[in-house]
């Protein structure tokens, strides 16, 4: 039965912050429909703990803000993009108050937090740590007042359609199985992350590096997915989510201790636990590797600091590890490293265009190159906020340019007639524990190799996908290549990024953004 086909002015794939605040933007310019895979409420938006960040206190300057970004970038952001990010943010929150968002106050007055490698209080908080959860809904309040904007959930994007050179619209999937078809005049990804390609991820569900596989497979170009960051403490209990345990844990003074209980952090760098997120995750894989143990772990101690000041400040960590019986107050957490956030991603410029007319992408998904080697703590809802806004402002011009043309719906091309493939989920395994080992926190060139040798095998086995969970596999499938193939090619370690067989920078080489096309890689 042939699907049915919908026209719209502009489509956003995703509904997060970056989806949400360009959605915003675009509503006074025409139709705007955004789509969620799953409920608003399932996204990296709607985990994100600590805050955002915005030189906005009194003590703060926006040059710190910038030189603080670059610094953490280990070299590699693009000064252009950063300088944006930091000058648009007073504004993008300004607004995001303006509509409703309630930071922590004290008094009156905005209360700033600190965090690893920030020079200034500028961190943002709402609810103590449900910041992302307090901004999304705000931005979903805001979006519900226009009416121009329609949010539908659980339609799952599949695949961009190209006609002449520029995308035209996007095959679409719904809960029931249904195919149809959106066009649109430009269409922004705005999908998130790709934490799923790890055994371990504090990432939702949702985020199988959708945006990334789709944009990749329409010809856009995609850049530094090399540079995964991996957070040190994720909760790790066998049936349990990876739930994040905020580096401001170790900001209020909580130590990690190995199975001996030995505080091992100093034995690795001067600043201890406030070390870099990369040097803290891969000292605990080493004190994982010394440890004979069957099931090893470290254990992050809370003890010592005052019980209210934690319940306090910490409600929702305090909280979720007490579902599991865990009081972070008086008892040890056990925790491992977990992936975490995508510094690359589907490559634009400052507008969020990416190399393919008609497609925009902001957010996570995308690789603005602010984020360099490794991010800086509470820059990721801010890139979100300002590079959705700025891309929503430019895709207004697209409808100028595509309006005279006549929308040719046809029906969507439907996948029923493949073979049946594999089972979804243990290919899906196979891939995880395969990108954990080879393509994780510690990389070898020879592990490497090994991991895109076996993600062609597992690509056999998902190329012709019919469920939802099989165009998810295909698309984690296309995006574990892609992050093997950037760390393959990046024979230096840099920020994130590093290989024992290569453990220094190689600037003369390498102080460049690897970008992929097609099958070529290159660094520029
Ligand atoms: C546990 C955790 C804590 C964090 N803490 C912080 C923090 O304190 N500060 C900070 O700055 N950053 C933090 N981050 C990172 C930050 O939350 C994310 O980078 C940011 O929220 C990404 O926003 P986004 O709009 O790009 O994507 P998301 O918020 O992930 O939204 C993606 C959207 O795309 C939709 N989608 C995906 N694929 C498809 C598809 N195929 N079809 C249709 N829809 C699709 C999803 O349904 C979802 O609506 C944290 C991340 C995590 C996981």
């Amino acid at each position: 039965m042939p699907a049915a086909s919908l026209e719209t002015d502009f489509l956003v794939i995703g509904a997060g912050v970056a989806g949400l605040r360009a959605a915003i933007e675009l509503a006074p310019a025409g139709r705007v429909v955004v789509l969620a895979k799953r409920e608003v409420t399932e996204s990296n938006t709607q985990v994100a703990q600590g805050g955002i960040a915005a030189a906005l206190s009194d003590e703060d300057e926006i040059s710190l803000h910038l030189q603080d970004t670059l610094n953490a970038g280990d070299g590699l952001c693009n000064p252009d993009a950063t300088k944006v990010l930091v000058e648009d943010a007073p504004e993008r929150i300004d607004e995001l108050i303006d509509w409703g968002t309630q930071f922590d106050r004290e008094g009156t007055k905005l209360t700033f937090g600190r965090e690893g490698a920030h020079s200034r209080n500028r961190i943002l908080h709402a609810h103590g740590d449900s910041t992302g959860r307090e901004i999304l809904r705000a931005l979903f309040a805001k979006a519900k007042t226009l009416p121009e904007i329609k949010v539908r959930e659980f339609e799952f994007s599949t695949d961009l359609e190209v006609e002449d050179g520029r995308v035209s619209a996007v095959r679409v999937l719904d809960e029931h199985g249904q195919h149809s078809t959106v066009q649109a005049s430009a269409v922004l990804l705005a999908t998130g992350g790709l934490g799923q390609l790890y055994a371990n991820t504090t990432n939702p569900r949702v985020a199988t590096g959708d945006g990334v596989a789709m944009a990749y497979r329409a010809g856009a170009e995609v850049t530094d997915l090399e540079f995964i960051q991996f957070h040190p403490t994720a909760l790790y209990l066998k049936k349990a989510p990876r739930f994040l345990l905020s580096e401001a844990l170790r900001g209020e003074g909580a130590h990690l201790r190995n199975m001996e209980m030995t505080r091992f952090m100093p034995k690795y760098h001067p600043m201890g636990e406030l070390a870099p997120r990369d040097v803290v995750a891969r000292a605990i894989m080493h004190e994982l590797e010394l440890t004979r143990a069957k099931d090893p772990i470290v254990y992050l101690d809370l003890t010592d600091l005052e019980a209210s000041r934690i319940q306090h400040r910490f409600p929702r960590i305090y909280a979720t590890c007490m579902q599991y019986n865990i009081d972070i107050t008086s008892e040890l957490i056990p925790v491992r490293p977990a992936a975490h956030y995508a510094m690359g991603g589907v490559r634009t410029d400052l507008h969020g265009r990416t190399t393919l007319p008609g497609l925009y992408a902001a957010g996570e998904a995308a690789g603005t190159g602010v984020h360099g080697a490794n991010r800086l703590a509470s820059n990721s809802l801010l890139e979100g906020l300002v590079f959705g806004a700025r891309a929503g402002r430019r895709m207004r011009d697209e409808l100028k340019m595509t309006a005279r043309k006549s929308p040719k719906l046809r029906p969507a091309a439907g996948y029923s007639n493949g073979p049946v493939p594999v089972p979804v989920e243990s290919a899906i395994n196979r891939l995880q524990e395969l990108m954990w080992k080879d393509a994780g926190i510690v990389r070898t060139g020879t592990g490497l190799k090994e991991a895109i040798k076996q993600l062609e095998e597992i690509g056999a086995q998902v190329s012709r996908p019919h469920s939802r969970r099989e165009f998810e596999a295909r698309n984690l499938q296309i995006s574990g290549l892609l992050v093997a193939r950037s760390a393959l090619a990046r024979e230096e370690s840099r920020g994130a990024h590093y290989r024992t067989d290569f453990p220094d920078h190689n600037d003369l080489k390498f102080r460049k953004h690897s970008v992929v096309s097609g099958d070529k890689i290159r660094f520029e």
